[in-house]
């Protein structure tokens, strides 16, 4: 068989899936950059190259996101890496970081405990550990699967950020661990949470999310039985410590009415970039 030049199976794979995640794959298959990919179209691939190349099309195809396909995905300007224990990072949650970033900016000169609730990849926490210019943060992240706090500690040490991880359902573990882990030091814990919250309804129609973990999405037919849970041990946090408690929370637009309504002070309603109302926002 003859040996494929690169813009041929180029164009074989555009026939199949979109042109830009047919680049990187291809790019990915090379270790080159697309750029790189894009100047040398006429050099041939091996028959290996073809035939990875080939699978991972037919993968995409299958709606395999793209991220999990090449092992990494940016978020806030850092490079992460992914695999299927783990939800791809959102784009609507680099607003989530920002916004942290900018409250603690204003809290300098306080102690602070940065918590971050059903991390993942571990983007939230280390995005924000990584650009943040407060003096004294100390940082936990916590997840109830094994196998992402594997990929989240990866991430931590990839980017030389100092994070305690603890593996457990919400804010159980610091509960738990309150009188030894002493949040009375500090002078704010900040609580960031992006738990799953894709009404069951929504989940079907989507087969693009369908090859995320469902634990990283889904909870229950409103997507709403996490939060439901985890308010009331927030609360919690804020009768044991005479600590001010922050907490931001990312949902689905249908859910920001019902959650406000489980506190007694009405949070901040706060908008994603595509101007959906997307976080809540409340100080206790
Ligand atoms: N924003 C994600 C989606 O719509 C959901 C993330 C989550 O459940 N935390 O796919």
């Amino acid at each position: 068989m003859m040996r494929q030049q690169i813009g041929k199976a180029l164009s074989r794979a555009q026939k199949q899936i979109e042109r830009l995640d047919a680049q990187l794959l291809l790019a990915h298959v090379l270790d080159v950059t697309r750029e790189h990919l894009l100047a040398h179209d006429e050099r041939r691939l091996s028959l290996l190259q073809s035939l990875r190349f080939s699978r991972l099309v037919q993968k995409r195809k299958q709606h395999t996101p793209l991220a999990y396909l090449v092992g990494q995905k940016a978020f806030y300007g850092l490079d992460f890496f992914v695999n299927k224990n783990v939800l791809v990072p959102r784009p609507e949650t680099e607003d989530l970081v920002e916004y942290v970033l900018q409250k603690i900016e204003n809290l300098k000169g306080e102690k602070m405990l940065l918590v971050d609730i059903g991390t993942g990849s571990g983007c939230i926490p280390i995005s924000i550990v990584k650009t943040h210019k407060h003096s004294n943060i100390q940082t936990l992240a916590i997840d109830v699967s094994k196998t992402a706090l594997k990929i989240a500690k990866k991430n931590a040490q990839k980017h030389g950020v100092n994070i305690q991880f603890l593996k457990g359902n919400l804010l159980k573990p610091i509960l738990k661990q309150s009188d030894h882990l002493s949040i009375s030091p500090f002078d704010h814990v900040f609580v960031t949470a992006n738990l799953p919250y894709v009404p069951a309804a929504d989940y079907k129609q989507q087969p693009s999310i369908q090859k995320e973990p469902p634990l990283a999405l889904l909870a229950g037919s409103d997507g709403m039985d996490l939060y439901r849970e985890f308010i009331p041990q927030l609360l919690k946090l804020k009768d044991l410590t005479s600590a001010s408690v922050s907490c931001i929370m990312e949902m689905d637009p249908s859910q920001i009415v019902p959650l406000s309504a489980l506190f007694k002070n009405k949070p901040e309603v706060i908008k994603d970039l595509s101007g959906r109302e997307r976080f809540l926002f409340v100080t206790l």
